[in-house]
């Protein structure tokens, strides 16, 4: 996707070779403008699907999908990063590891938003692991809903969280794809296939 690679080399700062902060734009202040527009490009992606609910982390997951679900008139979940010590029987639960802040979380989605019946697009800001894309594929699961796939508006490809995904069966779908973030600059994956990696 032109526009958000644009703004990626425009505003995107390299803090190492593996961690990319967009502050400007997706995880503190939000250019909602760019969000309409990764909520369209999802949404085109899986048109082809039929999606009933959107599921996402808090709390930088939240911006991309909520366009997205506005777009298909489907409500938007978002996993919580803190278990709740109450109602702790209501709850589908997953640990995940996180890459950037190098700690396990659970992270819980109260039962009654995800029915077996629900069709789910599962939506992230970025893709390096796949720990947290994984964990909530694993609470859509505890709930006996299918998974329609999985869209990321950043994946950082030489981290091998889609290849991850996709051995789990998944189809992955990611707006920007990474191939290296060495020399201070950010190079992305030439075309938009799998292979080409
Ligand atoms: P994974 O679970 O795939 O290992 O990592 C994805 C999660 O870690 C995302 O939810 C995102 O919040 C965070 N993350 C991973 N790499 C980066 C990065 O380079 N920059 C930022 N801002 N977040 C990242």
């Amino acid at each position: 996707m032109e526009a958000l690679k644009k703004k990626m080399n425009e505003e995107g700062i390299i803090l190492s070779d593996t961690v990319l902060k967009v502050d400007s734009f997706l995880n503190h202040q939000i250019d909602p403008q760019l969000m309409h527009e990764i909520g369209l490009e999802f949404v085109s992606r899986f048109s082809k699907e039929k999606i009933t609910k959107i599921l996402t982390i808090e709390s930088s997951g939240i911006a991309p999908a909520i366009m997205a679900a506005n777009e298909l008139k489907a409500p938007l979940v978002f996993a919580r990063k803190r278990k709740s010590l109450t109602l702790t029987d209501d709850l589908y639960t997953a640990e995940v590891y996180s890459f950037t802040k190098q700690e396990t979380n659970t992270i819980s989605v109260a039962k009654k938003f995800i029915k077996k019946s629900d069709s789910i697009l599962i939506i992230d800001d970025f893709l390096a692991n796949g720990q947290a894309a994984l964990g909530l594929a694993n609470i859509v699961k505890q709930a006996g809903a299918n998974v329609v796939g999985i869209g990321i508006v950043i994946e950082k490809a030489f981290q091998g969280g889609a290849k991850k995904l996709q051995e789990a069966g998944y189809r992955v779908e990611s707006l920007a794809r990474i191939a290296s973030l060495q020399n201070g600059k950010i190079t992305f994956v030439e075309g938009e296939h799998y292979e080409t990696i």
